[in-house]
C-alpha cells in the first residue's frame, strides 16, 4: 500500500515541493493525521460498491482513504493550484475523478447522473472548507441528490447547532433545516493538532443519515423554513412575538396565528426553540393558505 500523504513529513514534502502556500479566504486547513482519517472513512461505513463524494480535496490526505475504500471518489476542488498536487499524490489511485470547479456554482445533480449512475450507495465524505459549511450542506440537501447520507468534518460549534434538540441552548432553524432530510448526531470531536496549519476554533465530523420516513409532511418545504427561521429571529421572543414580525402583513394577521397555533396545540407563549420539527411542520401547513 502506498505511504499515506497525511503524515506530518509527507505532507510538508508535497507543500514544499510545489511551492504552495495556503490560503486562509478558502479555509485550508489539511488533516495531517491518518488514524482521523481512517476514523472519519469508517464513519461512511463504505465497500467497493460504494461511491464517494468529496468535496475540497486539498492535497488528497481524506481523497485516498475514500479511493481506497470505495468503488468511486468524485472530488471538487476550487483551487487551482492543487490540481497538479493531486495529480501526482492521486496517481496510485484510478478510481478519483477531481473536478476543478466551486461546489456552490456547479450542477451536482447533472455530475451526479453523469458519473455515479453505476452506484447505488453513495456518502458525501469531506474536511468542509469552514467559511462555507452551511451553503454547502443546503445545497446538496436541497437539490435532493440520492445519497445515503454525509460524513463531515465542521467547526464544533456549527456542528453543534445542526445536530441540536429541541430545547437546547444550539437548536434553530439550521437544526431544523438539515434535520428535516437527515439523521443528524456528532461522530466524533478533533482537536485542533491534527491540522496543518491549526485552525482557531474546534473541529467536530458529524454523521447525516437520510430519513426513510420524514420527520413529518408539508405542503411546501420552503414555507417551513420561512416559519422555521422566523421563529428564531429573537430567541428570546415568544413564538406568537416573531411569527408576528417574521410573517407578511396582512389583514387579522394577529388572531390568524393565534387561531393556527391553537389549532395545533401550541401555546402562543412558547419560545421556537422549545418547538420540534413536527410541530413546525404542522404549524406551517396551517399557516400557509394565508401567507405562503
Ligand atoms: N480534504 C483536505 C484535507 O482534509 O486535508 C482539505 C480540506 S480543507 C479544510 C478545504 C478544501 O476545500 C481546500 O482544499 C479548499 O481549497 C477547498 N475549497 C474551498 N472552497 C471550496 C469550494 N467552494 N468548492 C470546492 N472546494 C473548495
Amino acid at each position: 500500500m502506498q505511504k499515506d500523504i497525511a503524515t506530518p513529513i509527507r505532507t510538508q514534502e508535497i507543500l514544499k515541493k510545489y511551492g504552495f502556500s495556503f490560503k486562509k479566504s478558502l479555509g485550508q486547513n489539511f488533516l495531517i493525521d491518518p488514524n482521523i482519517l481512517r476514523n472519519i472513512v469508517s464513519h461512511a461505513d463504505l465497500t467497493k460498491d460504494s461511491a464517494a463524494i468529496e468535496i475540497g480535496p486539498g492535497i488528497g490526505a481524506l481523497t485516498e482513504h475514500l479511493a481506497r475504500a470505495s468503488g468511486k471518489v468524485v472530488a471538487f476542488e476550487i483551487d487551482q493550484r492543487l490540481l497538479p498536487v493531486l495529480e501526482d499524490t492521486l496517481s496510485p489511485y484510478e478510481n478519483v475523478e477531481i473536478i476543478h470547479s466551486d461546489i456552490l456554482e456547479v450542477d451536482v445533480k447533472q455530475i451526479f447522473q453523469d458519473k455515479l449512475a453505476d452506484y447505488k450507495d453513495v456518502m458525501v465524505v469531506a474536511n468542509l472548507p469552514y467559511y462555507v459549511t452551511t451553503p454547502i450542506l443546503l445545497k446538496l440537501l436541497m437539490d435532493r441528490l440520492p445519497i445515503r447520507g454525509m460524513v463531515v468534518m465542521m467547526q464544533k460549534e456549527v456542528a453543534d447547532r445542526i445536530t441540536a434538540s429541541p430545547g437546547t441552548k444550539a437548536y434553530g432553524s439550521l437544526s431544523i433545516a438539515i434535520q428535516y432530510y437527515m439523521k443528524a448526531e456528532v461522530a466524533m470531536v478533533v482537536p485542533k493538532a491534527v491540522f496543518m496549519p491549526q485552525p482557531n476554533v474546534d473541529s467536530a465530523v458529524i454523521k447525516l443519515t437520510r430519513h426513510l420516513i420524514p420527520p413529518v409532511n408539508v405542503i411546501d418545504e420552503d414555507f417551513l423554513f420561512k416559519v422555521s427561521r422566523g421563529s428564531f429571529v429573537q430567541r428570546r421572543k415568544t413564538i406568537i412575538n416573531n411569527l408576528q414580525s417574521s410573517l407578511p402583513n396582512g389583514k387579522e394577521k394577529k388572531e390568524i396565528i393565534i387561531h393556527s397555533l391553537e389549532k395545533v396545540n401550541i401555546n402562543p407563549t412558547r419560545r421556537g426553540e422549545t418547538l420540534s420539527i413536527e410541530e413546525f411542520g404542522r404549524l406551517a401547513d396551517e399557516l400557509y393558505p394565508h401567507f405562503h
